[in-house]
C-alpha cells in the first residue's frame, strides 16, 4: 500500500489534513494505496514557500535554468523504464502508450532547453531623435498547473518546464487517482538541481484547487481538464485577477472522403479511437464517412478489426487497450452506450460483455462502435471518454465540415483524402484548434503550440511552444533617452592640432 503525500521544498512530507483519496489499480480493482488531500493551510504554507524561493530562482541567468533542464532531459530518459509501470499501475494504460506519454513530455523539456534563446527580446533604434525602445519578458511570479488523470506525466511536463524555465515557481496539483509518476518525477527534477520551493507538488481535490484559485500569491493558472470544471477554474481564478488558461473537453471528428486510402484510415481510426481505452482529449470519437459507399465500406473494414482488440492489462505486453480508470468511468460510459441503443443508433460492436479471467473486477470494457448516429443523440454530443466510437453518415462534404463547425468542442479533427484541395479547404474552414490530413491525433510538437477552440479553450493562450512561454511571461517595454552632455564636456580623446 503506497502512501502519497506531497512534494515541498525538495522533498516528499506526508499530508497533516487528515484526508485521504484512495488510489486503486484499474486492471484489478484492487485499492493500492492512499494519496493526501491538503487543505487550505497545507496551500497556504506552499504558497508561501514558492513566494520566497522565486525572486532568486527568477534571477538566476536563462542559460543556468536551462542547464537544470539539460540535466533533467537526461535523467527522465534514463529512468523512463521505472517511470512507465509507475503511470500504468495507476492508471491502466499499456506500458508502450505510457513510454510514448512520457516521451512526448521530455519533448517539452527539450523545448526549454532553449529558454535563453526563447527569451531574446526586441530592441528599436532610433524610435524617436536620441530615442530607443525595447521589450523583454519577466516571469509572472508563482503559477499553480491543474492537472488530468490520463496522461499524468505528460500533461503536467506541458506546464512546469516551461514555466520554472522562464523563471516563475510552479505548484503542481496533480489528478488524486494517479499522482504516483508525478512524486517520482519531482525528485527527478531536484536531482537535476532545481533548487528547493521552485517547484512543489501539492495533492488535493476540491478544496486545494479552490484555495489555489483564490491565493493572492497566485499569478497564473494551467488547466487541463473536464470542460465542467475547467470553465469553473477560469471563471474562479480570473474572478481572483489571474491569468488563466484552460484546456478541456473534446469530440474529436475524423472525415473519411470517397478517395481516402481505406487501410490506412482503418488503422488511423483504430488507434486514435480505442488507444488508451478511448481516454484522450485528442481520441476520435467520432467518424464521418462521406457517402453510402464509403460508410459501408468503413464499417465493414472496421468491425472486425474491433472484435480482435486485445483487451488486457498493462502486464501483458501484447495488450492494445487497458481498462477505464475507475468504476465509475465504466459505468458512465455503460450508461452513454445504453443511452445510444435506446435513441435508435445501431450498436455494430457492444464491448460491454468483456470478462477477463483474473481480472474480473478490473474496469475493462471492450471495444465499441455505433453506426447510424445523428447529431441530436447524447452519444454524440456528450464526450463519452471511452473506447467507444460512432459513425455519423455524411451525404457530401459539406454536411461534414458544418457538423464538425456546429459542435460544442474544437480540440481536433482529421480528415483522409488524397485531394490536397479539399485539405486545403477544410483546414481553412473548420473551426478547430489542431486539424490532421491524414494524420488522426495531430498532437503538436513541442516546439509549437497545443490548444482547442470552442469549449475546448477558456483563456486566450495554447499550452507548450511559444504560447506557452508568452502565458508564463510578462512583457515590459522600455522607453530610453540619454541627456547629452558628458561626452562633450570630457576631454576623452586627443583633440585635433594638439
Ligand atoms: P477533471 O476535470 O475531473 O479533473 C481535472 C482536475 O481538476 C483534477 O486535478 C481534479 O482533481 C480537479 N477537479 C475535479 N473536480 C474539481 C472540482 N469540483 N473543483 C476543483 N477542482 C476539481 O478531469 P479528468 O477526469 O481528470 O480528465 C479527463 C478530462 O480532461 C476529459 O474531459 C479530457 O478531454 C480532458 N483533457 C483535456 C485535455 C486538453 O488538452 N484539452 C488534455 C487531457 C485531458
Amino acid at each position: 500500500m503506497s502512501e502519497i503525500g506531497h512534494f515541498i521544498d525538495g522533498r516528499k512530507v506526508a499530508g497533516q489534513s487528515g484526508r485521504r483519496a484512495s488510489i486503486f489499480n484499474p486492471a484489478t480493482g484492487a485499492k493500492t494505496g492512499e494519496v493526501a488531500l491538503a487543505s487550505k493551510a497545507e496551500v497556504d504554507a506552499v504558497v508561501a514557500r514558492a513566494q520566497a524561493a522565486q525572486p532568486a530562482w527568477g534571477a538566476t541567468p536563462p542559460a543556468k535554468r536551462a542547464q537544470v533542464m539539460f540535466r533533467f532531459r537526461d535523467l527522465l530518459n534514463r529512468h523512463i523504464d521505472e517511470l512507465a509501470p509507475l503511470l500504468s499501475a495507476e492508471h491502466g494504460k499499456t506500458l508502450s502508450d505510457a513510454k510514448g506519454e512520457i516521451a512526448r513530455g521530455i519533448e517539452v523539456v527539450e523545448f526549454v532547453c532553449g529558454i535563453p534563446q526563447l527569451l531574446k527580446g526586441e530592441y528599436s533604434e532610433q524610435v524617436a531623435t536620441g530615442v530607443d525602445s525595447f521589450a523583454i519578458r519577466q516571469p509572472l511570479g508563482v503559477v499553480a498547473g491543474i492537472t488530468p488523470f490520463n496522461f499524468p506525466a505528460m500533461v503536467p511536463l506541458w506546464m512546469y518546464p516551461v514555466s520554472i524555465a522562464c523563471g516563475n515557481a510552479f505548484i503542481l496539483k496533480p489528478s488524486e487517482r494517479d499522482p504516483s509518476v508525478v512524486m517520482r518525477i519531482a525528485e527527478l527534477l531536484h536531482e537535476a538541481g532545481l533548487p528547493p520551493g521552485v517547484f512543489s507538488v501539492v495533492n488535493g481535490d476540491k478544496e486545494a484547487v479552490d484555495a489555489l484559485l483564490d491565493h493572492p500569491g497566485i499569478d497564473a493558472v494551467s488547466f487541463v481538464g473536464s470542460t465542467t470544471i475547467g470553465q469553473y477554474i477560469y471563471s474562479r481564478g480570473t474572478a481572483a485577477g489571474k491569468r488563466v488558461q484552460a484546456l478541456c473537453g473534446a469530440k474529436n471528428h475524423m472525415v473519411i472522403m470517397p478517395d481516402a486510402d481505406m487501410d490506412q484510415a482503418v488503422d488511423a481510426l483504430m488507434g486514435a479511437g480505442y488507444g488508451s481505452a478511448g481516454e484522450r482529449c485528442m481520441a476520435i470519437s467520432v467518424a464521418v464517412p462521406v457517402g453510402e459507399g464509403t460508410a459501408d465500406r468503413l464499417i465493414e473494414k472496421l468491425e472486425p478489426r474491433i472484435r480482435s482488440l486485445n483487451v488486457a492489462p498493462y502486464t501483458d505486453s501484447a495488450s492494445d487497450m487497458g481498462p477505464v480508470i475507475s468504476r465509475e468511468a465504466l459505468e458512465r460510459i455503460k450508461g452513454y452506450i445504453a443511452e445510444g441503443e435506446a435513441a435508435g443508433a445501431r450498436l455494430v460492436v457492444d464491448g460491454r460483455d468483456l470478462r477477463l479471467q483474473g481480472y474480473e473486477d478490473g474496469y475493462f470494457l471492450g471495444g465499441c462502435l455505433f453506426d447510424s448516429v445523428t447529431t441530436d443523440m447524447s452519444i454524440y454530443r456528450n464526450e463519452i471518454f471511452g473506447p467507444v466510437v460512432s459513425v455519423v453518415r455524411a451525404e457530401a462534404y459539406e454536411d461534414a465540415v458544418r457538423m464538425i463547425n456546429e459542435h460544442e468542442y474544437g480540440n481536433g479533427t482529421a480528415i483522409f483524402t488524397r485531394d490536397g484541395d479539399t485539405a486545403r479547404d477544410f483546414f481553412s474552414r473548420v473551426r478547430i484548434g489542431m486539424v490532421g490530413v491524414n494524420v488522426p491525433i495531430p498532437v503538436p510538437v513541442a516546439y509549437h503550440s497545443f490548444g482547442g477552440w470552442k469549449r475546448s479553450l477558456f483563456g486566450d493562450h495554447h499550452i507548450h511552444g511559444m504560447e506557452g512561454v508568452r502565458f508564463n511571461t510578462r512583457l515590459k517595454t522600455m522607453t530610453t533617452r540619454w541627456p547629452s552632455g558628458i561626452r562633450e564636456g570630457a576631454v576623452f580623446n586627443f583633440h585635433a592640432g594638439s
